[in-house]
């Protein structure tokens, strides 16, 4: 893979993804690696058995991908995993696809995080092309840190954010609320984002993965409660913006930060959903909350030199996106959930 790799040219409109409730599709989150140096609780059983790295695309492929999306009027790239930056070689995957960006084809190139790393690459990445990454962060305790994340450390991610900070990265954090875990901190979290300048979204905990009912159940603190709580505080304004995402934004008029809210659960957010998921294994999930997928592997390792059956498959998966997901925890128990762990499809 090198820098100088001829850009494509997008193909002409009518060509691009458009799913079968007449959604475009232009946001590509892709996972390099399910590997990662934590074992959030949420996210990861404590002993997980990774894939073997034959299993994995290459950088080679994860660019051929990518590329073929890019082509196809995808325009937002972010990677994510597992943990992106623990990819051997994942820097210089960021400075390939920063042809892209130079070309105009992709809008934005952007990654998440768990922070631990950062200090390493926030330069290069930023060199590279990307000009925010979202960091996952759910408490400010370092012992609470160590017990969520099982084996992280919080200084090490404190650090990260600051590095990127200092190169110019504009930095999000993404917190899952977790019902008696950072219940207390929401305040602290708040306030720790207003004078950092970080942007911050709260998310609800999803039934990803094969942990128990109950303790599912046990975690779910749902973000209309947060919301209360924050009300008690500070003048909450709904700000009309929607990234085609799931966020809900609000506006705390006190400090002006703006708050996103992730709800897949006592929210339903799939009418605008302009996103598709694929594994580092090249299987592409066009619903995060649901089990069916398209595997990209066969038309990417049989046709080394050609992208046109690759480009065949990606808009026969396109054409099979449902229509949304039906996680449900409603009645007291957990519905709509998924096998796969979080890690696995890429947050
Ligand atoms: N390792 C990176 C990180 O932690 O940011 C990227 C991958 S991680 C799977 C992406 C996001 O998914 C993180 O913000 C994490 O908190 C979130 N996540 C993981 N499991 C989740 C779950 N069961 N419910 C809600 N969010 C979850
Ligand atoms: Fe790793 Fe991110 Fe999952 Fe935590 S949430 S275990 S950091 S992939």
């Amino acid at each position: 893979m090198t820098e100088s790799a001829p850009s494509i040219a997008s193909e002409p409109a009518r060509k691009r993804l458009i799913d079968p409730y007449l959604r475009p599709i232009t946001y590509l989150r892709l996972s390099v690696t399910d590997r990662c140096d934590f074992r959030c609780t949420y996210c990861m059983a404590e002993e997980m058995t990774f894939l073997p790295k034959r299993d994995l695309l290459t950088l080679e492929e994860l660019d051929r991908v990518a590329s073929a999306f890019i082509g196809l009027g995808v325009s937002k790239l972010r990677i994510t995993g597992g943990e992106p930056l623990v990819r051997r070689g994942i820097l210089g995957f960021f400075q390939a696809m920063k042809r892209h960006l130079d070309s105009g084809a992709l809008r934005e190139l952007t990654l998440t995080t768990n922070g631990s790393q950062l200090a390493r690459f926030a330069e290069g990445l930023r060199a590279a092309g990307v000009r925010r990454v979202n960091v996952s962060l759910d408490t400010l305790r370092a012992d609470r840190f160590a017990r969520i994340t099982r084996r992280g450390r919080l200084e090490q991610v404190l650090e990260g954010i600051g590095a990127a900070l200092e190169s110019g990265l504009r930095v999000k954090l993404n917190t899952v609320a977790i019902k008696g875990f950072n219940e207390d901190e929401l305040f602290e979290i708040t306030e720790f984002c207003a004078e950092k300048g970080l942007d911050l979204t709260f998310i609800e905990v999803m039934p990803m993965g094969d942990m128990e009912e109950a303790t599912r159940l046990g975690q779910f603190w749902p973000l209309t409660d947060l919301r209360a709580r924050l009300a008690e505080r500070y003048s909450l304004t709904p700000l009309a913006e929607r990234s085609g995402g799931p966020a809900r934004y609000m506006r705390l008029d006190e400090t002006g930060q703006k708050i996103g809210f992730i709800q897949p659960l006592s929210h339903n957010f799939c009418e605008s959903c302009n996103r598709v998921r694929m594994t580092c294994t090249g299987q592409l999930y066009t619903c995060l909350g649901q089990d069916g997928m398209s595997d990209l592997k066969p038309p990417l390792r049989r046709h080394p030199h050609d992208d046109a059956p690759l480009r065949e498959a990606i808009r026969a998966a396109i054409a099979l996106k449902p229509r949304g997901h039906d996680f449900d925890y409603s009645r007291q128990r957990v519905a709509g959930q998924t096998r796969r762990h979080m890690n696995h499809t890429g947050g």
